[in-house]
C-alpha cells in the first residue's frame, strides 16, 4: 500500500457534506477534526497484512481466547486518545499501548482486555504499577529500580501480567531531537551500552523469573527505518543474549515499539508498515527466526493520514507587504506545528465557503490561527489561492499528535471531531467522536466555585 487512502478528492467530498449537514458553520462551528474511519480499517488491515505469514499470525486470535497471538498490534494511545477512535481499533483486533493512568482508563473504557493492553511510562507510580499488575495489563519497565519496585508488588500478590523490560540501543538519533528516543543520553529505558548495564540487566533476567520480555521503542518521525530496525536488532541480540545464557524460552517476546514515520508533505502513505518489515527482515531477521512472540505500538502511522482538521477564515489582511488569512485553527489544535514549524510542516488546502476547492491562481500568504501571540500561525509563505473571510482552511495529515491533543491556550475551545465513514454507493455518514466545548461553559476544570485568595486544605508546616 503505497497509494493515498485519503485524497484530496475525498476530503473535498467530505467537507462539502459536512457543510450540508451543518457539521461547520460561520456561527457555531468555526473548525472541526475529521477522522476517516474507512481509512483507518484499511491502514489497520495493512499493517495485519505487513507481519502476516509468521507462523499463525494473521489478526491473531480474538480477545480471550486461550492461544496468545505471535503477533499483538497495540495502537499507541497518546497518538489519538478519543475513546470511540479508540473502540473502533479494538474492533479492528488491535491493542492498545498507554503511558499513563488517563491513558489506561481511556483503553479501559473504548474495551481492550487487560491482556491486550501494554503499559510502558517511563515513570510509573507505585500505585499505577499496583493497578497495572492486578488487572494483568502488561507491563514495561524502564529502570533498574521499577524492575525493584515490581519484585516487591509481586511478593506480595502475584500476577498474570507479561513483564518486560525496556532497552536502549543507543542507535543514535534522527532529525529531530524531540523525537529521538534511542540518543545515548535519552531518558528512556536501560541505557544497554553503559559499562556495566548488559551484565547487570542478563543479571535481572536470572533473578526475576517474571521477566520474560524485551521492549524497545526506536523512533519516531524523523528517524529512517535503517535506523529503527538496527534497534530493534540490538534488541533481538539481547533478548538472545539472555537466552544463550538460561535457555531457550527464557524470553517470551520482543516488543518492538512504533515509530514508523509519516510522510506529512503529499497524500502518499509512505513509508508503509511492509517497508518496514522488509527493514526488519534484513536488519533484524532473528526477531522472525526464533519463536519469539511480536508486540508492535504504532501510532502515528495508523491515524495521522486518517484525519484532517477544517476551519473557517475568519479575516484576511496585509500586513507590511504580506498577506496574512486569519482562521480558527491555531495553536489550540496544531500545537507542534506552531512552537516547532521547521520539526513540523503542514499542509494547507483551501476551499470555498461551499466546500469547493478554490483552483485561482496561487498567492504567499500566511495561515496564521486564533490564539493571540504573534507566532500563531499554522504555515507561512504558502502559496495558496488568496484566502477569502467565508472561505474554508483544511488541514490534512492531522489524525495522530493535532486535535486530539488540544492545548489550552488562550481558553479556546476544543473542536468537535467527527467519524466519516463512506459506503458502496458513495454516501457519507458521520460519527461524533467528541463533542465541541461550550466556551461559555465553565467547568471545575476552570477552578469556577473556588474562593480565590483563600487556603484550601490544611496549612502545611515545614519543618525545621
Ligand atoms: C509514542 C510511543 C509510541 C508510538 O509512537 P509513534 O511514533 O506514534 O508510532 C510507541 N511506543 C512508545 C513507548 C511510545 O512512547
Amino acid at each position: 500500500m503505497t497509494a493515498a487512502i485519503l485524497t484530496a478528492a475525498r476530503r473535498e467530498r467530505i467537507l462539502r457534506e459536512a457543510l450540508r449537514q451543518g457539521l461547520l458553520d460561520r456561527a457555531e462551528s468555526l473548525l472541526a477534526g475529521f477522522v476517516d474511519l474507512d481509512g483507518v480499517a484499511a491502514t489497520v488491515g495493512a499493517l495485519h497484512e505487513a507481519f502476516a505469514g509468521l507462523d499463525g499470525d494473521g489478526a491473531g486470535p480474538e480477545a480471550g481466547s486461550p492461544q496468545p497471538p505471535r503477533v499483538l498490534h497495540t495502537f499507541a494511545a497518546k497518538a489519538n486518545c478519543l475513546v470511540p477512535v479508540l473502540s473502533e481499533l479494538a474492533r479492528l483486533g488491535m491493542g492498545c499501548e498507554v503511558a499513563s493512568s488517563g491513558e489506561l482508563a481511556r483503553a479501559l473504557a473504548a474495551g481492550f482486555t487487560p491482556e491486550r493492553i501494554v503499559f510502558d511510562a517511563p515513570a510509573k507510580t507505585w500505585a499505577e504499577l499496583e493497578r497495572a499488575l492486578a488487572l494483568g495489563v502488561a507491563v514495561n519497565a524502564d529502570s533498574f529500580q521499577e524492575l525493584e519496585r515490581i519484585e516487591r508488588i509481586l511478593a506480595r500478590r502475584p500476577s498474570v501480567s507479561r513483564i518486560g523490560v525496556r532497552v536502549n540501543c543507543q542507535v543514535g538519533g534522527g532529525s529531530i531531537a524531540a523525537m529521538s528516543t534511542a540518543t545515548s543520553t535519552s531518558k528512556f529505558g536501560v541505557p544497554l551500552e553503559d559499562p556495566g548495564n548488559r551484565e547487570r540487566l542478563v543479571r535481572a533476567f536470572a533473578e526475576h523469573s517474571w521477566l520474560t520480555w524485551v521492549h524497545t521503542h526506536t523512533g519516531s518521525q524523523g528517524c529512517p527505518l535503517g535506523l529503527m530496525a538496527r534497534g530493534v536488532a540490538q534488541a533481538v541480540e539481547f533478548a538472545d543474549e539472555v537466552e544463550a545464557a538460561f535457555g531457550p524460552g527464557r524470553v517470551e517476546g520482543i516488543d518492538i515499539g512504533g515509530g514508523l514515520p509519516v510522510n506529512f508533505s503529499d497524500d502518499d502513505v509512505m513509508p508503509t508498515f511492509s517497508m518496514y518489515v522488509e527493514q526488519l527482515r534484513t536488519h533484524a531477521p532473528r526477531l522472525f527466526a526464533r519463536g519469539y512472540r511480536i508486540v508492535t505500538e504504532f501510532g502515528r502511522s495508523l491515524l495521522a493520514k486518517n484525519g484532517f482538521l477544517a476551519a473557517y477564515v475568519e479575516d484576511a489582511k496585509s500586513a507590511g507587504g504580506r498577506r496574512i488569512a486569519i482562521t480558527h485553527a491555531g495553536v489550540q489544535v496544531a500545537t507542534r506545528t506552531v512552537f516547532a514549524p521547521d520539526a513540523w510542516p503542514l499542509r494547507i488546502e483551501a476551499y470555498d465557503g461551499s466546500g469547493a476547492a478554490r483552483r485561482d491562481r496561487p498567492v504567499r500568504q500566511d495561515i496564521a490561527g486564533p490564539a493571540c501571540f504573534a507566532g500563531d500561525l499554522l504555515a507561512r509563505n504558502c502559496a495558496l489561492p488568496l484566502l477569502r473571510p467565508g472561505d474554508l482552511v483544511v488541514v490534512p495529515d492531522t489524525g495522530a499528535y493535532y486535535f486530539s491533543t488540544p492545548f489550552h491556550y488562550n481558553s479556546l475551545p476544543e473542536p468537535a471531531v467527527h467519524g466519516v465513514r463512506v459506503d458502496a454507493d458513495g454516501r457519507i455518514a458521520f460519527s461524533l467522536i467528541r463533542p465541541a466545548q461550550d466556551p461559555w461553559e465553565l467547568s471545575d476544570q476552570d477552578g469556577v466555585g473556588l474562593p480565590s485568595g483563600e487556603p484550601v486544605g490544611a496549612p502545611v508546616h515545614s519543618a525545621g
